[in-house]
């Protein structure tokens, strides 16, 4: 068997990031089905062989062992294969899988919330008032006055 080891760092906490992990690799076409897990550190993913024919036949392992300092999490995906696979060819496919799952898990995290100015600056007192105020709250002026 061949080896080949990619490593990736996401700014997400080990438990999302081993749920982005599960559910990424159980989206692709690859047939992935989990052969164990220990959540949040440990991910093992068995599926067939790598260019479409034998989904059945198990022949590649993908181990994936999750580390945190707290905020970012280590994600190291070791892949187990056969050496009969031409491994110029999978390595840069390989790579190219590892580094999907850091765009998917960058895509996925929840954006930042655009809010909308709320306020308006008061024509009297020029005070910072809520958009929707009838009356300035720190002056007294009255817009529903014509
Ligand atoms: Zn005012």
């Amino acid at each position: 068997m061949s080896v080949y080891m990619h490593s990736i760092i996401v700014s997400t906490n080990v438990n999302t990031s081993y749920d982005a992990s599960l559910q990424y690799f159980l989206s692709l076409s690859q047939g992935y089905t989990v052969a164990n897990s220990v959540r949040p550190s440990l991910l093992v993913l068995k599926r067939g062989s790598f260019w479409g024919t034998g989904v059945t036949t198990i022949k590649t392992t993908l181990t994936i062992n999750l580390s945190s300092d707290g905020e970012n999490t280590a994600i190291q995906c070791n892949y187990d294969f056969p050496t009969a696979i031409v491994l110029g060819r999978d390595k840069e496919y390989l790579g190219s899988e590892v580094e999907g799952l850091k765009n998917f898990i960058l895509t996925s995290q929840p954006q930042p919330q655009q809010t909308p100015n709320k306020d308006r600056v008061c024509v009297e007192c020029k005070r910072n008032i809520p958009f929707d105020a009838n009356v300035c709250p720190y002056c007294g002026h009255d817009y529903r006055k014509v």
